[in-house]
């Protein structure tokens, strides 16, 4: 199992957004999380590579406990450097691109490999086969401003790669772009998964987590109401929220 969350809870000032989310994702295996705007989806994301500090609850990433070292026989939570050294083993794309605007793709790919003290003609000869498999080879010395948001989104996709993260993350990655450029990026994830990538996915892309996903997990007000393979769950789900919302979106 790469990822093992066991009842996740946090709060914002008092009002609970999860409310013990269990959620597990096997190694090599693709889950889409859908559910309704405002549901906790990317507030469970952002736990998971503990951008937010869970009230309550376990998470494991290849059974190492997310924010927290082994010292003894116990556990002690990790100080924010050490939090930026477990994370580089967890990639995650967002809806909105995050690139740095005043480096070129290269320079954003590279960036974090050299940070972490890979030498710079291996972690360039990396980049530039990752820029290739997201379909941007040749495009190396662009900056973001001269690339579509499809083009930006699939250097973001190669950028969390070059830390050979153990782990995917993608918070609606498809959301913000025109819909002619959608369906490049879903090629990009559609790859990795065949690649045998470890993936957990928000989307609102039904087809995508039909074909792509092993499971299709839906959110609903900080839980998660049901789960099971795409072809029950998006057709004949057992929960009316979950059939109402299915419907909904396709
Ligand atoms: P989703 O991604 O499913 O749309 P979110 O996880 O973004 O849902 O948000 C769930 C709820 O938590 C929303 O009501 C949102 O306003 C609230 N929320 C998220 N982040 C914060 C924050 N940093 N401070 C206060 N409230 C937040
Ligand atoms: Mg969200």
């Amino acid at each position: 199992m790469t990822l093992q969350a066991t009842g996740v809870r946090k709060s914002f000032a008092g009002q609970e957004v999860l409310r013990g989310v269990d959620l597990s994702v096997p190694r090599g295996t693709v889950t889409c999380v859908i559910g309704p705007s405002g549901s906790g989806k990317s507030t469970f994301l952002r736990c998971v590579n503990r951008l937010e500090r869970p009230d309550a609850g376990r998470i494991l990433v290849d059974g190492s406990p997310i924010g927290y070292e082994r010292y003894g026989r116990g556990l002690r939570e990790l100080r924010h450097r050490d939090l930026a050294r477990q994370r580089r083993h967890i990639g995650m794309v967002f809806q909105r691109f995050h690139l740095f605007p005043h480096l070129t793709a290269l320079a954003n790919v590279v960036e974090g490999p050299l940070g972490a003290g890979r030498p710079r003609a291996e972690a360039t000869e990396e980049a530039m086969a990752l820029l290739d498999r997201v379909g941007l080879a040749g495009r190396q010395g662009a900056y973001p401003a001269q690339l579509s948001g499809g083009q930006q989104q699939r250097v973001a996709i190669a950028r969390a790669l070059a830390m050979r993260p153990k782990l995917m993350l993608f918070d609606e990655p498809t959301s913000a772009l025109d819909p002619e450029l959608v369906g490049e990026v879903l090629d990009v994830m559609r790859g990795l998964a065949a690649d045998g990538m470890t993936m957990l996915v928000v989307t609102h892309e039904l087809g995508f987590a039909r074909e792509a996903a092993d499971e299709v997990v839906f959110f609903d007000d900080g839980r998660v109401l049901e789960s099971g393979p795409p072809a029950r769950i998006l057709t004949a789900p057992d929960h009316p929220r979950t059939r109402d919302f299915v419907t909904r979106v396709l």
